[in-house]
């Protein structure tokens, strides 16, 4: 196998309890999802809050074990990793955060912050942690100056904080990035900043990544492959410029017709409201927002169906 990455059909459910007293119902919020990422690429998971993107960036780090289904990485499989193997393939996955603040401890000071996964894994001198922090800061276009390397992160701007947080991520050279909406919380200026970092990084250090975003600009200028999720399952996929020039799924053309450069040719018009997760629609569970549903939408779930190479849709349709 030379992927780096491959999840095979993984499910994810949660218990939840709705009421005191009552008994607690199982919510299946990843449902049967697989893909392969190769090294050097970018995968991008794309769709709307609470489509299950952020719970497979979870699962892919191990932070919480699938319900079923199987995770390799370099052909390990990640939920038998033993102890010392779980420590090695974290040093190997680095995460950037929607908001940095949850990567940077608001009590260190941003080199400690940085160089903390560097303290924990104990190799190098004090003089080569601090070389190390000062060399990514350079590449990511960061000031090295002490004055700035003493700063803490209330102290920055939301686009330095991001800086220091993908510096952190990166650190350790990764072989994985898990990019979970690193840019939504930006001004629009520092987005494709961000973003050529990250780009800048998968060559140097031949790395992939799941890029995670709801905005399907950002998968455009960064991904090569993407993946279209609706509630927990992937409708569509396939390379990226496949999926922006020639969507099929109607879920894709409704995202699509968000992008303003190519709004005129994708406009369709579909309810804004997003089922209940707890109660995901039999069939196809796009069908009660689809301008083309059929009969069969409401009583039979679609199979992935190839349309060109490597371009799989869920739909009736086709
Ligand atoms: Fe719409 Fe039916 Fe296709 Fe679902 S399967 S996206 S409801 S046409």
């Amino acid at each position: 196998m030379k992927e780096l990455l491959q999840v095979d059909n993984i499910k994810k459910s949660f218990e939840i309890k709705k009421r005191l007293f009552k008994s607690a119902i199982e919510i299946c919020v990843i449902d049967g999802v697989s893909f392969k990422i190769s090294k050097k690429q970018i995968f991008g998971l794309i769709g709307e809050s609470g489509c299950g993107k952020t719970t497979i960036g979870r699962l892919v780090t191990k932070l919480i074990e699938p319900s079923s289904g199987k995770m390799f990485f370099n052909n390990k499989n990640i939920s038998e990793m033993n102890k010392n193997e779980t420590k090695e393939f974290r040093k190997k996955i680095g995460m950037i955060f929607q908001d940095p603040y949850e990567s940077l401890n608001p009590r260190f000071t941003i080199i400690n912050s940085v160089k903390e996964p560097l303290d924990i894994d104990g190799r190098m001198t004090k003089q080569e942690k601090f070389d190390c922090v000062k060399n990514i800061f350079k590449k990511i276009g960061l000031d090295t100056t002490e004055y700035f390397l003493n700063k803490y992160p209330h102290e920055l701007s939301g686009g330095q904080r991001q800086r220091i947080s993908i510096a952190r991520s990166l650190i350790m050279k990764p072989k994985l990035i898990i990019a979970d909406e690193p840019c939504s919380m930006l001004d629009v200026s520092i987005r494709s900043d961000i973003m050529n970092i990250i780009l800048k990084f998968k060559q140097e250090l031949e790395m992939s990544a799941i890029y995670i975003t709801h905005d399907l600009s950002e998968a455009k200028y960064i991904t090569d492959f993407v993946a279209v999720m609706y509630l927990g399952k992937i409708v569509e996929t396939g390379q990226t410029q496949d999926i922006i020039d020639d969507p099929y799924h109607p879920y894709t053309k409704m995202l699509i017709s968000a992008i303003p450069d190519i709004i005129s040719k994708f406009k369709i018009n579909i309810s804004e409201k997003i089922p209940d997760p707890m109660n995901i629609p039999h069939g196809c569970a796009f069908h009660p927002r689809c301008p083309y549903a059929k009969e069969i939408c409401k009583r039979i779930e679609p199979e992935n169906v190839n349309v060109g190479e490597g371009h799989l849709v869920k739909c009736h349709l086709f």
